[in-house]
């Protein structure tokens, strides 16, 4: 993707939110340059990194949106969900409080953003399985209730991170072409 020329079919503005430590930032340097550091990051204020990739036959830039820690304050603007056309709630699922805060943060995103928008709810850290604490189908119950993609990841491992913003990526190219 080094040629300066190419020309981008569409732009696609998606966010991640949840509780903080859930993963969002890992997922997103996983997914935008392969990476994963396990030392958190300190920087507060809305950053967001690109991908393109192609669906389709047409070039899709990914901007994918990270709170950078503004969720733990309780600070993530409006200005945050503007234009956004898919969002990815995320928690993790060794910690059942984070999902059990899913339907707030739903309920935060739907104030927000376009009823069009395309959610996917994404249980991270699967890597560790062992400590797990929401069962799929408690998460699977959720996400068909509210109509809702669903996928379980890991950030650490790279388990259906490409699938998962290919997934969202690809409905809604669906929906807006
Ligand atoms: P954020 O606050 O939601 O952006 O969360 P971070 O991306 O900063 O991750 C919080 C912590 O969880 C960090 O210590 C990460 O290394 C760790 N982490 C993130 N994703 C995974 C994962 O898939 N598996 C495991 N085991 N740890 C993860």
């Amino acid at each position: 993707y080094g040629d300066y020329n190419q020309k981008i079919d569409y732009v696609f503005k998606v966010v991640l939110i949840g509780d903080s430590a859930v993963g969002k930032t890992q997922l997103l340097a996983r997914f935008s340059r392969n990476e994963f550091s396990v030392d958190s990051k300190a920087t507060i204020g809305v950053e967001f990194q690109t991908k393109t990739l192609v669906i389709d036959q047409k070039t899709v830039k990914a901007q994918i949106w990270d709170t950078a820690g503004q969720e733990r304050y309780r600070a993530v603007t409006s200005a945050y969900y503007r234009g956004a056309v898919g969002a990815m709630l995320v928690y993790d699922m060794t910690k059942r409080q984070s999902f059990d805060h899913m339907a707030r943060w739903l309920e935060e995103l739907r104030g927000h953003a376009d009823k069009n928008i395309v959610i996917m709810l994404i249980g991270n850290k699967c890597d560790l399985g062992s400590l797990r604490a929401v069962p799929t189908e408690d998460a699977q119950e959720f996400a068909e209730r509210e109509n809702l993609f669903f996928m379980e990841t890991s950030a650490l491992e790279s388990t259906n991170v490409e699938t998962a913003f290919f997934t969202i990526l690809t409905e809604i190219y669906r929906i807006i072409s």
